[in-house]
């Protein structure tokens, strides 16, 4: 697939998923602005990309700041001319079973997962509707699709990402653009070493009893890699694919049947 005519913003391009959709979308010829919190972590992946030849800056971004993400389309749109493509792969998660759940730890789930990914599409879609062209393509997870314990926050979260994507789909449908959520079941990245960790402190188990915990949720028995991911959101963004609209793709290994 060529995307030497395309530019892409990656947020949560600093590490994990997001990086690795920064790089599958660089090798395809995108032009890519990295964005993140951690400005060392942005630089090094941005720096990775510039050193294989490719065109990749790193801008700063707290996707909750509505100034930040105005800063980051002014920025992006300063270096790529105009951005094509936008993945928010910007997420946290906690775990807390529903009468513990703070209400702190609730609305900053919500603030990155959900807010987040709205303020950055609300800020991003004009230039696509004027291009007649864009790709919006938010990485969610299966727990945007389904429910289990402990992950209220998250979960929830999720959901009102995939509810907004769907909404975003029906509205751009006749314009040229895209908007499609990608679910991911656990993949190997800090987000999943986290999870182990707090399996651990709650329960007492070692840690590779948490990982099988964890493993047990797909059927497959493996964590998915960070470059699988990005080979969906990939594809999602080839024009072969624009018939692909407001659709949630799982990619779990067959975990959740829908
Ligand atoms: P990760 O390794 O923890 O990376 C998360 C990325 O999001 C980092 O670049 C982080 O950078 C950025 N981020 C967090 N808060 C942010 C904020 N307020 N503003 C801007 N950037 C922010 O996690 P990952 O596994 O790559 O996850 C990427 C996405 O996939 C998330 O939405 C996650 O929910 C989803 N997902 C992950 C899994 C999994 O098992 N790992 C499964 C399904 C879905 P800074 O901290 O520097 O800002």
């Amino acid at each position: 697939m060529a995307l030497t005519d395309r530019n892409a913003v990656v947020i949560g391009g600093g590490r994990g998923i997001g990086a690795a959709v920064a790089r599958a979308l660089a090798e395809a010829g995108a032009g890519i602005v990295v964005a993140a919190r951690t400005v060392e972590a942005i630089e090094r992946v941005a720096a990775g990309l510039r050193a294989d030849g490719h065109r990749a800056w790193p801008v700063r971004c707290d996707v909750t700041d509505p100034h930040d993400v105005q800063a980051l389309v002014k920025t992006a749109t300063e270096y790529l001319d105009h951005v094509d493509i936008l993945v928010n792969s910007a997420g946290i998660a906690s775990s807390a079973p529903v009468h513990k759940l703070t209400l702190e730890e609730w609305n900053t789930s919500f603030a990155v997962n959900a807010t987040g990914t709205f303020l950055c599409t609300q800020a991003f879609l004009p230039q696509m509707l004027a291009s007649k062209w864009g790709r919006i393509v938010n990485v969610v997870s299966v727990a945007g699709l389904t429910g289990s314990r402990y992950v209220a926050a998250y979960s929830a979260s999720k959901h009102a990402a995939i509810g907004f994507t769907r909404c975003v789909a029906a509205e751009v449908a006749a314009h040229g653009v895209t908007a499609n959520a990608v679910c991911p079941g656990f993949v190997d990245t800090d987000m999943t070493t986290e999870s182990i960790d707090r399996i651990v402190d709650a329960t007492g188990v070692s840690r590779d009893q948490a990982l099988e915990a964890i493993l047990e949720t797909t059927p497959q028995r493996r964590l998915f890699t960070p470059e699988e991911v990005a080979h969906t959101v990939l594809a999602l963004c080839d024009d072969n694919s624009r018939g692909i609209n407001g659709q949630a793709i799982v990619l779990d290994g067959g975990g959740l049947l829908a």
